[in-house]
């Protein structure tokens, strides 16, 4: 059924069809082992039913002729772009089919949020001939070898270990790994932490980009047609292939056509980088920053809110051509404590760090679906209505603050409480956590895990997480309605605050959709 946002969405992009997404046209994306993808969200993990057996297990991982995934240490770049798994992607989609892989972008939607599909086609519509590239694509769904824009993992080398992530991402969380997987009792939990063959499964390994010189002769071949590398996890700023490429492309002379983009924890920034960056047409930082003070600490480990701070300050005063995000992933140990991270970054008044109207002069999320017991879906419906009944207070002082979001513009208040990424971003969060309860099923994992990496790092949930303490108290036969006394104790902090928590109210927007 198209939607009200599905039918603006495709007069502004002029997109084929309702389920179109323009990146299969464009854009490939690797995996830290060299697995490739459609997207990084296409293979997000817990996607829901998507990752079903039926659909061949690890969806949005480009698959050979042979069903093993199309991995960058047994295959190269180009013998993927027009592989059948693609081209099936992009025949589905052209013909108003939604592929397995894009599950969650239209899962998403349907949750009123804003959809890496909806936002990477428009972005791509302004800077490409859609037309052209349609007329391009052959019955088959094969289509010219020109990528466009290439999302780029180079192994899993990283300096934290941050708690939603894992050892197929970060090297630094292999010791902690061994550590807390034997040490798992919930078989769901353990599942999910499993970490198959030290993640060397068909194939894959962690240095693909030291041993694939092929891979790198294609890529350079594709510099031309390239407009946009992207660079995630593991950390970029530490991997030396990171800075060969940049070198290369600089020495190419097409820097200036291409945009960098990145997903960084922003713990080390040689000068060397900024020199680099210097050279390019554009650079999109999104730092990776999750929550204030301590909370952040715990979340980011074993980041220090002093030298998060103070690359904070670093990138607020970086060349012209750098524009600066921040990149928070939204999950059960901070979607609570947002509204006092959009605070203090407003009280910062930064010169570039989001300004408007880049997330509404706020900051930009992301949500964690990988692990699923940190995912806000975890959370039971009790702690939902207080982080709503927060969320609701905060949007009031916002509406009354909004000029800090604002800077120099002077765009009108109708516009920014109009713009998708501010307040009814922050709306959306609370629809998207509040459309499924999956506490009763993943708060034991949750308890565990906490629990166990606790006791792992000689950290302290309790302590740092003060409201959420109570969480660690669950207990399965207190099921979804489960009503501590702690609970009682923010309902009434909110109430004399001349705030009055009314289920109503809390369940307003989700009713809507
Ligand atoms: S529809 Fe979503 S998941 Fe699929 S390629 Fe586009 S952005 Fe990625
Ligand atoms: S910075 Fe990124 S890759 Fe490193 S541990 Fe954190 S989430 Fe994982």
């Amino acid at each position: 059924m198209t939607n009200k946002n599905t039918k603006e969405w495709r007069e502004r992009t002029k997109a084929p069809s309702d389920t179109f997404c323009l990146l299969p046209w464009v854009h490939l994306s690797t995996r830290p082992n060299g697995h490739m993808r459609v997207c990084c969200t296409a293979n997000a993990s817990s996607v829901g039913p998507t990752n079903d057996k039926e659909f061949g297990g690890e969806v949005g991982i480009l698959k050979q002729a042979d069903g093993k995934p199309a991995n960058l240490n047994v295959t190269d770049l180009m013998s993927s772009w027009n592989n059948d798994y693609m081209k099936n992607v992009r025949k589905q989609m052209l013909n108003g089919e939604k592929p397995p892989s894009c599950l969650k972008c239209y899962a998403e939607e349907d949750a009123g949020h804003m959809s890496k599909r909806f936002w990477e086609t428009e972005y791509w519509a302004r800077r490409v001939n859609l037309q052209e590239i349609i007329d391009e694509t052959s019955e088959e769904g094969e289509i010219p070898p020109k990528i466009r824009y290439l999302d780029l993992r180079l192994g899993s080398k990283c300096n934290l270990k941050c708690v939603m992530c894992s050892p197929h991402d970060s090297s630094l969380w292999i010791p902690d790994w061994i550590k807390l997987h034997p040490t798992i009792e919930n078989e769901s939990l353990k599942e999910t932490m499993q970490w198959g063959n030290k993640g060397q499964i068909d194939g894959a390994t962690y240095n693909w980009h030291k041993s694939n010189t092929e891979f790198w002769k294609q890529l350079y071949k594709q510099i031309p047609h390239m407009k946009q590398l992207y660079f995630a996890g593991g950390e970029a700023t530490i991997i030396e292939e990171h800075y060969t490429l940049l070198e290369e492309v600089v020495k190419r002379g097409y820097a200036s056509d291409i945009i960098l983009r990145y997903n960084s924890n922003g713990i080390e920034m040689p000068q060397r980088l900024f020199d680099l960056w210097d050279q390019f047409k554009h650079v999109r930082f999104h730092y990776s920053v999750d929550s204030i003070d301590k909370m952040n600490d715990y979340i980011r480990y074993p980041s220090e809110w002093d030298h998060t701070v103070k690359m904070f300050h670093l990138l607020d005063n970086t060349g012209p051509n750098v524009e600066v995000t921040v990149a928070c992933a939204v999950q059960a140990l901070n979607i609570y404590y947002l509204p006092d991270f959009v605070k203090w970054k407003l009280e910062q008044n930064f010169k570039k760090i989001n300004l408007w109207p880049l997330g509404a002069g706020m900051i930009n999320y992301h949500f964690v679906y990988h692990p699923p017991h940190l995912n806000v879906k975890v959370l039971p419906n009790w702690f939902k209505e207080m982080t709503h009944a927060k969320f609701d207070k905060f949007i009031e002082w916002l509406e009354e603050n909004w000029k800090l979001c604002m800077g120099d513009s002077d765009a009108s208040y109708e516009q920014w409480r109009q713009a998708n990424y501010g307040i009814k971003r922050l709306q959306g969060m609370l629809s998207f956590s509040e459309s499924g309860d999956w506490s009763r099923e993943r708060m034991p994992e949750f308890i565990e895990y906490i629990n166990k990496m606790d006791g792992i790092r000689d950290t302290n949930f309790r302590d740092v997480f003060p409201e959420m303490a109570p969480l660690l108290d669950w207990k399965s036969e207190d099921g979804d309605d489960w009503d501590g006394e702690f609970d009682d104790r923010l309902l009434r902090e909110l109430e004399d605050d001349g705030f009055h928590v009314n289920q109503e109210e809390l369940y307003r927007d989700k009713e809507e959709l």
